[in-house]
């Protein structure tokens, strides 16, 4: 069987041809000064130049182009607002990119069900503003939050600072609608709260990053908008410390939904590329960024905090608030100011989280004394941030060490961002053989010409 391959300038513009015919002429892009742009990522770290970018305006388009491409060979690479840190969504040369962000309907609330259907283009902020005057909220939030579309989150399966309590995307997802590789539509949009009738194909959508089918529409629980809400930053003496406050919160504070960490060294560069103040004093070894939230006022339930933590300080009112998660949020775009990252997005179990923070650090050292760490992330779900500056960005054997740091401590080598170009090599680590075996399966049975993200997730 013919597979996808990079297309040649002659069949490129065959192709486009065709797509105008589709999507309409503006919706069409082969001129490399316009399509530049959808070609690198966040971290600069992943860059390609599209043969086009096609930008569809509902999912009946959506099916046709991917039938074109497919007649056509034509990798495509599904694209919501590029915000991902693997290099999923960014196209290598002679990719098609298939850009979702028209797509950016948001249909009525269906107050009973606590459901909404949107497009997959709509960024999570834009929904965020479409429900606060509804008294309604999503419950996945992140840092990327003004580019990430709704459609890439569920791609990817995005965690976030609140997935410790309301779960990562998949638990948001009620149903999805997505083109297949053959251009048929695949409609699960009903949002049945019962509905035992054979593989639960949503959820194996969810997380597959454009590999088996482009996402088109999604339909997402909402929840009653937590109105009182308390951000609280404070400094503690060692990861080990924070595990204690992390255990107080878990089992005294029903309303905590957030318990993020940073250390000293990324606090110093976020201050410096920001020029931030001090958040207090002295500076602490590790910080912790903890949210609570609820339709009354959380502040009582948080009255032993103060005695297990060394130094907090704390806010109620939106804009406070958002000044204490700047300290937290901001590393990433500090990362990015200092170079190519090394980017590593992992897991291990939460009790494991100090040690593996000491043995980080001893793996990086041994590769390179030099390089610099900058290590933040979820406390709560025992996803860390490991960031390393220095090292030359095609340089892999930090990845390399980290991962199988990881590996040892049964840890994951992709948290929340997926996979994508960057960790395709490792994915072994930490799957199995045969749950490598059933995934390929999976993929070309779904898309046996490998015509969508191929190279992605999979080795
Ligand atoms: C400051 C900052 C903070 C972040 N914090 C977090 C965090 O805390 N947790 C977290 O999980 N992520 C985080 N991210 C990463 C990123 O925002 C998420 O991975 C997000 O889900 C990507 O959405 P996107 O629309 O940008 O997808 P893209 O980057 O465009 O694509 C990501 C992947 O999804 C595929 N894809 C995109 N749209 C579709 C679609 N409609 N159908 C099928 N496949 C599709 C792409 O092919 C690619 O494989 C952060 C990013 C930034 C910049």
């Amino acid at each position: 069987m013919c597979r996808a391959h990079l297309l040649e300038p002659a069949a490129a513009e065959l192709l486009a041809t065709e797509l105008r015919q589709i999507v309409g002429d503006g919706n069409v892009l082969s001129d490399p000064a316009l399509t530049a742009s959808f070609g690198h990522d966040l971290t600069g770290r992943f860059n390609g130049r599209p043969a086009l970018v096609v930008s569809p305006g509902d999912t009946a388009e959506v099916a046709a182009v991917v039938q074109a491409c497919a007649a056509a060979q034509a990798p495509l690479v599904p694209q919501g607002g590029h915000s991902g840190m693997v290099g999923g969504g960014t196209p290598r040369d002679g990719e098609v990119v298939l850009s979702l962000r028209r797509l950016t309907a948001i249909e009525p609330v269906d107050r009973v069900a606590a459901q909404v259907t949107v497009g997959a283009g709509v960024t999570l902020e834009a929904f965020q503003r479409f429900l606060r005057p509804l008294d309604l909220e999503f419950l996945v939030d992140h840092g990327g939050r003004s580019a990430a579309t709704l459609g890439g989150m569920a791609a990817t399966n995005a965690g976030g600072s609140q997935a410790m309590r309301h779960g990562m995307m998949r638990d948001q997802v009620a149903g999805v609608e997505a083109v297949l590789a053959d251009g048929s539509v695949l409609s699960r949009l009903r949002g049945l709260a019962k509905d035992n009738t054979g593989y639960d194909l949503t959820g194996l959508l969810v997380g597959s990053e454009g590999t088996l089918g482009v996402i088109t529409r999604l339909r997402l629980r909402v929840a009653p908008l937590r109105p009182k809400r308390v951000t609280i930053l404070a400094g503690v003496e060692s990861l080990d410390g924070a595990l204690a406050v992390l255990e107080l919160l878990q089992s005294r504070v029903p309303s905590v939904q957030a318990v993020d960490f940073f250390e000293q060294a990324g606090l110093r560069r976020v201050r410096e590329h920001l020029q931030l103040p001090a958040p207090f004093e002295r500076e602490y070894p590790t910080y912790l960024v903890i949210e609570c939230a609820g339709r009354t006022d959380p502040a009582d339930e948080l009255d032993g905090l103060l005695a297990v933590v060394a130094d907090a300080v704390a806010a109620d009112d939106p804009e406070g608030r958002r000044g204490l998660w700047r300290y937290r949020e901001a590393l990433n775009e500090t990362v990015t100011s200092l170079g190519i990252p090394h980017k590593l997005d992992v897991s291990v179990p939460v009790a494991s989280l100090p040690r593996f923070a000491r043995e980080v650090r001893d793996v990086i050292a041994a590769v390179d004394s030099e390089a610099e760490l900058i290590f933040y992330g979820h406390l709560g779900d025992g996803n860390a941030h490991v960031n390393v500056v220095g090292p030359a960005p095609d340089d892999l054997r930090i990845d390399e060490a980290v991962l199988e740091l990881v590996a040892s401590l049964d840890g994951s080598i992709s948290a929340e961002h997926g996979v994508g170009l960057a960790k395709t090599q490792w994915l072994s680590l930490t799957r199995s053989a045969p749950e490598i075996r059933a995934m390929r399966e999976i993929k070309a049975a779904l898309d046996p010409r490998g015509v969508l993200n191929p190279g992605r997730l999979m080795p």
